[in-house]
């Protein structure tokens, strides 16, 4: 008889087969096993996904619920929704003085502003000025007086980035909005947390933006493009490894009237939607500036958003024309 367990021999024989059972059952604590997990959830008024392979299974829902509180944490900052939110205060106040934002929406501004200057303003989120008057789901547009008085309200220069995390609007009537680079914000930070719990092997996507945090396990993520005129079918697939996707479309919020489209995306210097595009897609290391990239190519069409891309190192693209014409930036077409 196995003599391991020195006190066997004073157990009464019915225990006995008791105890093995248990030692060799699941009751005495096992090794967690490794598996993948999923789980899609909304936020930011879209559909958000996450999935990542963890080795101790009951670490699982404690990192889906970290992912999506932080989603959540970000949305109640940045929301337009949201009357409560900082970017809603500022929207509210900072006409008439200066606020006071947390260091993070402060950082984030920086970067707008950023990438405001490198488009020459293509990216602008004063658009909002303008935006605020379209409701593509009420079919709603400003009218051409409005759109006339309210276009000089955009300029990324109105806003003022003060000392001390203040923020101030040069003009009355000034708004804001993140909807081109906060989705990719808070995948990177979701990311971010995966990866500080140690996880290797993670996919983070809200819209149309999407982090991958190393491989699938022995193979690349795969990463599909949207057609951007048959809503159930895709332009390509693309194999991924550690790497930031984001994708601008006219498709996903917009109306058409007479003819025209009007969609999400405004041109600043109009305040109406450029029409060369249906699709930009951006590749890069960083969510925050592939969500802020894709929206910025889009505005700057087709010859202008390939020249900017073909500055930033380590960032590729992919166009689609209105003419249904594919165009990758040269890191890709190699
Ligand atoms: P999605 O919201 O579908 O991920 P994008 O990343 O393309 O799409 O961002 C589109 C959003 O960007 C719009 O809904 C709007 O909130 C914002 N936006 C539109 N035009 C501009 C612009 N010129 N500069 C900065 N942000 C913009
Ligand atoms: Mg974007």
């Amino acid at each position: 008889m196995n003599n391991e367990i020195p006190a066997m021999g004073v157990i009464p024989a019915h225990l006995r087969a008791l105890l093995y059972l248990w030692l060799i059952s699941g009751l005495w604590p096992t090794p967690a096993e490794a598996e993948w997990q999923r789980q899609s959830f909304q936020t930011m008024g879209t559909q958000a996904y996450v999935e990542f392979w963890t080795e101790d299974s009951s670490q699982g829902p404690l990192l889906i619920s970290a992912v999506q509180n932080e989603f959540e944490r970000i949305n109640q900052l940045m929301s337009p929704y949201l009357q409560s939110s900082e970017l809603s205060l500022l929207n509210r106040d900072a006409s008439q003085q200066a606020v006071t934002i947390s260091a993070e929406l402060y950082q984030l501004l920086q970067q707008a502003e950023q990438l405001a200057v490198l488009s020459a303003g293509a990216f602008d989120i004063s658009f909002a000025s303008v935006g605020f008057s379209y409701d593509y789901r009420q079919h709603v547009k400003p009218s051409v007086e409005d759109l006339a008085a309210q276009r000089s309200l955009i300029n990324y220069r109105h806003i003022q980035l003060l000392a001390n995390n203040q923020v101030r609007f040069a003009k009355a009537g000034v708004k804001i909005d993140l909807g081109g680079i906060a989705k990719g914000y808070a995948v990177e930070r979701s990311m971010a947390l995966l990866a500080q719990a140690g996880i290797q092997h993670a996919l983070v996507t809200a819209g149309g933006d999407t982090r991958l945090l190393g491989d699938k396990r022995g193979r690349p993520w795969l990463v599909a493009i949207k057609h951007p005129r048959k809503s159930d079918d895709i332009v390509a697939q693309l194999p991924l490894i550690n790497s930031a996707i984001s994708t601008s479309g006219d498709y996903e919020r917009f109306f058409i009237e007479d003819g025209v489209r009007y969609h999400h995306i405004l041109d600043p210097k109009s305040g109406e939607s450029p029409s060369g595009l249906m699709s930009v897609t951006v590749l890069g290391p960083d969510t925050t500036r592939t969500d802020a990239l894709s929206t910025t190519l889009f505005v700057l069409g087709l010859e202008r958003g390939m020249a900017l891309i073909e500055q930033q190192a380590d960032y590729e693209a992919i166009f689609i024309s209105s003419e249904h014409q594919l165009y990758f930036s040269s890191g890709l077409a190699r």
